[in-house]
């Protein structure tokens, strides 16, 4: 193995004041990674571009080299589940919601407060599995948490908007209102794609609105998982950069999806379920498994590829929460496993680590933004103690670039 590239989901941040100023990557103690940062280089990157708020996909396929294509989540994340995708096939990513109700239409939470259960949403979509009738067939399957992938079979339309606009460029929405999916052309097919789309989403809120499991979360003082938000419709996978050497390390459905699609090989492993309401307890033990996971990984396949891809994705989730202490007690968690492994084993066996994000999540902004991210090559070269900051890394010798200039510059090929 020549290189590990370790993605850590929406680290990048700004001063918060829980931590007296300094943003959770200064304020988290992390020995491991100081120990790679004081032997390697440090610089930043806009993980798309100067001035673009990145989604995860985005940001992701910009890091693996390509041109930004949008619309790819969907069906990302449905080949990154085992269902099988035939080409015309839509592909949607959808949130399990809360919103008021219909006639006043105010979105309440996004992600039902972060309180359902795997075994709730497993029921909730087994019943719109089963209760929608429409003209073409469908599949609605819940992965992890909130998150749901949603797949119309046919040859549908992909130029059609979803009715979460939360990620959408330039923020012209009012992104706390529902709206129905519009067709962003005048393709019929792109009305008639809407319009399925739109039917379906009036079914299942009315089957979820009346489900006996949210009846039961209203009792108990939580939020009703009362609607669906979808977004990144797709029609037929985007055509990546591909990566044949590379052992993919990932586990959720978009990160897994986008590493088939790559070409890489994906080692994975089945999340905790969400059992209890506690979703922070849910992703410390997500965490958990994905660094054992990894360690474990990479000690098995070293000697088989020339890299590995690893992406953990709980610290993205702190951000969104404005939960600044928990993002830090995150990576202090990856530092005590993964990076105390990548410590000794990077340099024995002469491997190079990048650590980085795909896209900062402020805590402050509880959303994504475009601030750059730090990024750190650790070669075994310079030996100068420095910290893996968002303050050190823009004086770093690496420099800024762009996303898709981060593995060409940093040595790491395809
Ligand atoms: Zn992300
Ligand atoms: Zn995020």
């Amino acid at each position: 193995m020549k290189g590990v590239l370790v993605i850590l989901d929406g680290i990048g941040d700004l001063p918060c004041k829980q931590l007296n100023g300094k943003t959770p990557l200064e304020d988290a103690d992390m020995p491991n990674l100081d120990f790679l940062a004081a032997r390697g280089k440090l610089g930043y990157m806009h993980s798309v571009k100067p001035g673009f708020v990145p989604e995860s996909d985005e940001a992701l396929v910009s890091i693996f080299g390509n041109d930004l294509i949008s619309s790819t989540r969907g069906q990302l994340e449905a080949r990154g589940t085992d269902l099988k995708m035939t080409r015309g096939d839509l592909a949607l990513r959808v949130n399990f919601a809360t919103i008021d109700s219909l006639e006043k239409g105010s979105i309440i939470d996004r992600r039902a407060g972060r309180t359902l259960t795997t075994e709730e949403a497993e029921s909730l979509a087994d019943t719109i599995n089963l209760k929608i009738n429409l003209p073409c067939k469908f599949v609605f399957q819940p992965s992890v948490q909130h998150r749901a992938v949603l797949v119309f079979r046919g040859g549908f339309s992909d130029d059609i908007l979803g009715n979460d606009v939360t990620y959408m460029q330039g923020k012209s929405q009012d992104i706390t209102k529902i709206r129905a999916c519009k067709p962003t052309d005048d393709d019929e097919n792109s009305q008639y794609t809407a319009n399925i789309v739109n039917e379906f989403l009036e079914k299942a809120h009315e089957i979820l609105n009346n489900h006996p499991i949210n009846k039961e979360r209203k009792k108990r003082g939580l939020l009703p998982a009362n609607f669906l938000l979808v977004r990144g419709a797709g029609i037929e996978p985007p055509k990546l950069k591909q990566y044949r050497k590379w052992a993919s390390i990932s586990y959720m459905p978009l990160e897994i999806g986008f590493s088939k699609i790559s070409g890489m090989k994906v080692f994975s492993f089945d999340y905790p379920r969400l059992n209890k309401l506690d979703s922070y307890e849910n992703l410390y033990e997500g965490l958990k498994k994905a660094c054992n996971f990894s360690v474990k990984t990479l000690k098995d396949i070293y000697k088989k590829f020339d890299y590995a891809y690893i992406h953990i994705k709980e610290t993205d989730i702190p951000g969104h929460d404005n939960k600044p202490v928990e993002k830090k007690l995150m990576l202090e968690q990856i530092d005590k496993t993964l990076f105390d492994f990548l410590r000794s084993f990077a340099p024995p066996n002469k491997i190079k680590v990048i650590v980085t994000a795909d896209h900062s999540t402020p805590c402050n902004l509880k959303n994504h933004s475009a601030d750059p991210v730090p990024i750190l090559l650790y070669d075994d070269s310079i030996l100068k103690e420095k910290k893996f900051s968002e303050r050190e890394a823009a004086k770093g010798i690496l420099g800024r670039m762009n996303g898709n200039e981060l593995l060409e510059k940093t040595g790491f090929d395809k």
